[in-house]
């Protein structure tokens, strides 16, 4: 565990940018009441008054100047978010305000916080470990019910607990080996072999659940890139119409970036998918167009699924797909025949997914499949122990190959030291799931991604 020094006392606005009916800054460090008291006058000292108390009272500047008035609420120490004296003052949310109330608070000896600083001081002070910390980052930026649950289970803990538990489970295989280095000298067979690779064998089954649950956990956190393409007139535009209008939620509808490509967002029971209406792909000498297909490219080898558009008016269009398929895997692409309204032979169809943009028919059928191809069937349940982050996936994959090698090592009849260091690494690579070893390079890359304030 790092130490640092968390003397100075840091302070920064805890809500977003802008007017509000209120809004809070957050001050966490050793001096927080002394500083509050200097700026602060109300019927209590803060310095002495009770944990969890909230005080009204108005903030005055050096030259008599009432800036505003205020309600102050009091966490002493180890009982904050931080763990250090904390207080958190609610101003009227007018910018000016709060900039001025922040400007008296570093004159009087705090100093302005760096983005994510009151989160890491809660890790450094062991309030959460850093996968918790991770997960408070997720929960801020969470877009659907679903990944919020999923942020909110990581900081209740169920991952950390998990890791815990496999943790302890190889310490225990370490004191086995302990064993046999003992009776190494006199030549004992070493019985404890065959426990030995049983209990690595169930750590590492148990860590291949985790890194099967990524790809799941990583569609729940950020989810999923759907791209629309087709010939001019097929219906993308309309799909996606009909796709915002039904949706039950409609997460955002952001105007296209490009001029090429719209994007929207909408959430199919509780996740997120991302989709885009590009412009085509086809060859063309115009350059403004030559962008745009360039843009549509790019767009498909970033999707994870792409509806490739036909309709039942215009000749079906295999060369899009052959096109698709020289650069992305073809199970990714969902075909689909738009306007069979128009029809009444489905054999047209031939096998792909019939659509009509304009009466909706079908459509419950596509949302199936984008569901499906996006979750793979998954079943974790609410307590299960998911991985959504990346940082999380590699560490297991070290955590794994570390396992592999001790398998080797044992198997090979290796002296017990070599299993033993293999195996510390393994444990090694699980702590930085958790931080308990860690780097500062590694925190400041997860603290940075924070907003200032949290
Ligand atoms: P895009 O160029 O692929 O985006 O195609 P649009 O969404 O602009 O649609 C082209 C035309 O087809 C419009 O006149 C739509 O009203 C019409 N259209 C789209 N979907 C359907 C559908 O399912 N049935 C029928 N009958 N017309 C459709």
């Amino acid at each position: 565990m790092i130490i640092t020094s968390t003397e100075d006392t840091i302070t920064a606005i805890a809500t977003p940018p802008g007017s509000g009916a209120i809004s809070v800054i957050r001050v966490s460090g050793a001096q927080a009441f002394d500083i509050a008291d200097k700026i602060f006058f109300g019927q209590i000292k803060i310095s002495e008054a009770a944990s969890h108390t909230i005080h009204y009272g108005r903030i005055i500047n050096s030259t008599g100047e009432l800036i505003d008035d205020v309600l102050i609420s009091i966490f002493k120490t180890p009982h904050s978010y931080t763990g250090e004296d904390s207080i958190e003052i609610s101003a009227h949310g007018n910018p000016l305000i709060l900039k001025k109330i922040v400007e008296l608070l570093v004159q009087s000896g705090s100093r302005l916080a760096e983005p994510g600083e009151f989160t890491k001081r809660a890790f450094l002070n062991n309030r959460i470990d850093l996968s918790q910390a991770e997960a408070v980052i997720d929960l801020i930026s969470a877009r659907t019910d679903t990944a919020l649950r999923g942020a909110r289970n990581q900081l209740n803990g169920i991952l950390s607990k998990k890791i815990g538990f496999l943790k302890n489970n190889l310490l225990n295989a370490i004191s086995l080996v302990e064993i046999g280095l003992d009776f190494a000298e006199e030549d004992i067979e070493f019985i404890e072999n065959k426990e030995l690779l049983k209990k690595i064998k169930n750590v590492s089954g148990e860590i291949d659940n985790l890194l099967a649950s990524y790809s799941f956990g990583k569609v729940i956190k950020d989810g999923v890139n759907v791209v629309i393409i087709g010939k001019p007139n097929v219906g993308k535009s309309s799909l996606l119409n009909y796709l915002l209008k039904e949706s039950r939620v409609i997460v955002s509808s952001i105007p296209g970036t490009t001029r090429d490509i719209i994007r929207e967002e909408i959430s199919i029971d509780g996740i997120l998918f991302r989709m885009f209406d590009t412009a085509g792909i086809r060859n063309t000498q115009n350059e403004i167009e030559k962008e745009g297909v360039m843009r549509s490219r790019e767009a498909i080898k970033n999707s994870d699924i792409v509806i490739l558009m036909n309709d039942t008016v215009q000749e079906y269009s295999f060369d899009i797909f052959s096109e698709v398929c020289s650069f992305i895997d073809k199970k990714k692409i969902i075909p689909v025949v738009n306007k069979i309204d128009l029809i009444d032979n489905q054999n047209y169809l031939n096998g792909d997914l019939g659509i009509s943009a304009k009466t909706g028919e079908g459509i419950n059928h596509l949302l199936e499949h984008l569901k499906e191809m996006a979750i793979k069937n998954s079943n974790y349940t609410e307590k299960s122990a998911i991985v959504s982050n990346v940082r999380h996936y590699q560490c297991l994959e070290n955590t794994k190959n570390s396992l592999e090698n001790a398998k080797e090592s044992i198997l090979n009849k290796y002296s017990g030291e070599f299993v033993a260091v293999d195996l510390r690494n393994a444990i090694t690579n699980l702590s930085e799931i958790i931080g308990e070893v860690t780097t500062e390079d590694i925190l400041s890359n997860i603290f940075q991604k924070f907003c200032i304030g949290k």
